[in-house]
């Protein structure tokens, strides 16, 4: 059985698919500081990042995948928002862009095009996919702060 697929409105299926179809800083970083990765074993759907941090800014950051357009448009949309921005920063866009998903909070405006992604909540097999490249920029988080 196919994925259920969640209802989008237009102009968000639109910047869905334009991320899937061209995706954002994708490749590997030379010079990456961590590099993570992640499956998402439901939908056969797959991350890495590669993210350069010092001194708490994410200076670099691009991933590379494999699965839905939804686990891999989520992706594109993180790395565009997050490049460039300290880790505070990208530690709060992900919590607001988790409650958005797992509590059905309305899109904060911080979240930029990520918001397109607001009628996944209604989908919870399919959080699943828009979350993954959120939980291996986690782990990559983490695994700085610690390093640090
Ligand atoms: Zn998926």
């Amino acid at each position: 059985m196919p994925n259920p697929e969640p209802q989008f409105d237009d102009l968000y299926r639109e910047l869905i698919l334009d991320h899937y179809r061209r995706p954002r800083n994708r490749g590997a970083l030379e010079n990456a500081t961590q590099r993570v990765e992640g499956l998402n074993p439901v939908c056969g759907d797959e991350i890495h990042l590669d993210l350069r941090i010092h001194d708490g800014v994410i200076e670099d950051i691009a991933f590379e995948g494999n699965g839905c357009s939804i686990s891999q448009s989520s992706a594109s949309m993180l790395t565009d928002r997050l490049k460039g921005v300290t880790t505070e920063e990208a530690r709060r866009v992900m919590a607001k862009f988790r409650a958005m998903l797992m509590k059905g909070e309305p899109p904060d405006p911080e979240l930029g095009d990520l918001e397109a992604l607001e009628g996944v909540a209604q989908l919870a097999v399919r959080v699943k996919c828009a979350l993954l490249s959120w939980n291996v920029l986690q782990e990559g988080l983490t695994e700085a702060e610690t390093a640090a």
